[in-house]
């Protein structure tokens, strides 16, 4: 099926001609054909549909490059640092038994959507679901694009030790309930034998259609043996590896002072790092990790959202960038405004950018910075490169046809300075209430505000009354139980959080 559409501006990312005006994407199925003015491309055999008009922008389809589709359920809760918002997190309501499928069907689309209604296009999800079939199935009935990473994990559920020796610190009643109760993340866990053995099962069954991703947690959530086993697996599949890595400070100075080096030179000390593998977060990464980063083509996928909201701190990608490395954009679980949107992302991406030399320290300030098609080519090409995506971001023939359309008239009230940058006039003003339509695979999932594949309010609506059946039943022990927890989470980290090192980036960043 043919498509045509049409914009007073195309945004192509196209290097040689980043903008045409009064343009039009000429698009075949999946794919686009031809990019050209409207008045070349209008009267092209065996248009069907047509998109747009005079008031549309059309932009490349974005790529939310580290996202988990379940933090919905938190909204509205209170922001903490990671150490502790992991452990609270364990403490949050779960669907019981008989919901849970449907439970995780709803939340997953209801998540979904609001990245359409920002411009994403392609996402991927790390997950941890006990079954991933109605997660996926989600999806596949919106109609977006998914790089599907479920997720292995088995250690250090409350600390960034071994369970026993955190237990250990616990007075014996209260440890003898949290032992009963399986509190924590081990409720989460996923060793390596179960969890290839459900790869495999979910890339025979959905392989066609999606992406498989192989996702350790991070290095201090997975054994060596596990990590070493990511590696065997990845080069015999063919697959894209996504972990965390280098998230918090305290991760960090735990990795120096017990092990003498980061998480990251243990990657490349056991021979993980290699092209192929994309890191979520990348905020507290050393000159020595850049380098090895760089040299072993990770990419890193940049949250800058949840890197505030959850104290982790401003990951100094402009200067990751001049180094060479390829930046990615995620919304992780934790938008900006519990909203998912894309949008928000990638404006905090650049403006945070902009803090003076007192945090990055430049041979040269006016370097630094990111300009708005730098955004851009992060929130789209660098996206599509985490997952080796090839042909996907740009508006150009033999691209994948993602697009959104913008209104721009109602992007540009009360109006636009006639000297504007295209590029930067959608990353300051474009909201989602802007957005008519969205594409993705050539296929359209938004149209005139409305999303088509799904009924959003019947959607929304279960969602709200399964949410009042599984609050009304809270297990109000289990979060008795986190709270008294928390203060030997603290005991825990004290020795951590004091080093002053931290908080203190290698001179060259
Ligand atoms: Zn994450």
């Amino acid at each position: 099926m043919r498509k045509l559409i049409r914009g007073a501006k195309v945004l192509t990312q196209d290097p040689k001609q980043p903008v045409i005006i009064d343009g039009a994407i000429l698009v075949e199925n999946d794919r686009i054909v031809e990019v050209d003015t409207y008045e070349a491309l209008r009267k092209s055999p065996g248009i069907e549909q047509e998109l747009g008009d005079g008031d549309t922008w059309v932009i490349p389809g974005f790529v939310n490059a580290h996202y988990h589709h379940d933090r919905v359920f938190s909204m509205g809760g209170v922001d903490c640092p990671l150490e502790l918002w992991l452990l609270r997190a364990s403490g949050l309501d779960s669907p019981p038994p008989d919901v849970e499928d449907e439970f995780n069907y709803l939340v997953t689309l209801v998540s979904a959507i609001q990245l359409v209604r920002s411009g994403v296009t392609l996402t991927m999800d790390m997950a941890w679901p006990n079954n991933h079939r109605p997660v996926i199935q989600a999806y596949l009935d919106l109609g977006l694009d998914l790089v599907y990473a479920p997720t292995l994990r088995s250690q250090n559920g409350y600390v960034y030790e071994a369970d026993e020796k955190f237990l250990a610190t616990l007075p014996n009643e209260l440890r003898q309930r949290v032992v009963g109760q399986g509190l924590g993340l081990t409720g989460v866990y996923r060793p390596a034998g179960p969890y290839f053995e459900t790869w495999t099962e979910l890339k025979s069954e959905f392989g066609n259609r999606i992406q498989l991703a192989i996702a350790p947690d991070g290095p201090e959530w997975c054994s060596e043996t596990e990590l070493r086993q990511t590696t065997q697996r990845s080069e015999k599949e063919g697959a894209c590896v996504h972990l965390h890595n280098s998230e918090s400070p305290l991760e960090r100075e735990w990795a120096l002072q017990t092990r003498n080096q980061t998480m990251t030179e243990y990657l490349a000390e056991i021979g993980f790092l290699r092209p192929g593998i994309s890191c979520g977060h990348g905020v507290w990464y050393g000159e020595n990790d850049v380098e090895l980063l760089v040299a072993h083509e990770v990419v890193t996928v940049h949250c800058p959202a949840s890197n505030l909201r959850l104290g982790n701190g401003i990951a100094p990608v402009a200067a990751y960038l001049e180094a060479g490395m390829t930046i990615a954009l995620g919304t992780d679980g934790e938008g900006l405004t519990d909203r998912s949107n894309f949008l928000d992302e990638m404006r905090l991406a650049a403006y945070l950018q902009r803090i003076p030399s007192a945090i990055f320290p430049s041979r040269n300030p006016w370097t630094r910075g990111l300009t708005a098609q730098t955004v851009f080519e992060m929130a789209t090409v660098n996206g599509a490169k985490s997952f080796r995506k090839e042909k996907l971001g740009r508006l150009q023939p033999g691209y994948r046809a993602d697009m959104v359309l913008v209104n721009a008239k109602r992007m540009s009230m009360p109006y636009l300075w006639p000297g504007h940058a295209p590029y930067s006039a959608v990353l300051q003003k474009a909201e989602p209430d802007h957005i008519d339509a969205v594409i993705s695979r050539g296929r359209v999932l938004l149209d005139k505000g409305r999303i088509v594949t799904v009924d959003e309010e019947i959607i929304t609506r279960k969602l709200q009354m399964l949410f009042e059946h599984i609050w009304k039943n809270g297990d109000e022990q289990r979060k008795t139980l986190i709270r008294e927890l928390e203060p030997f989470l603290f005991q825990f980290f004290k020795p951590w959080q004091e080093e002053p090192t931290c908080f203190v980036l290698p001179a060259r960043w």
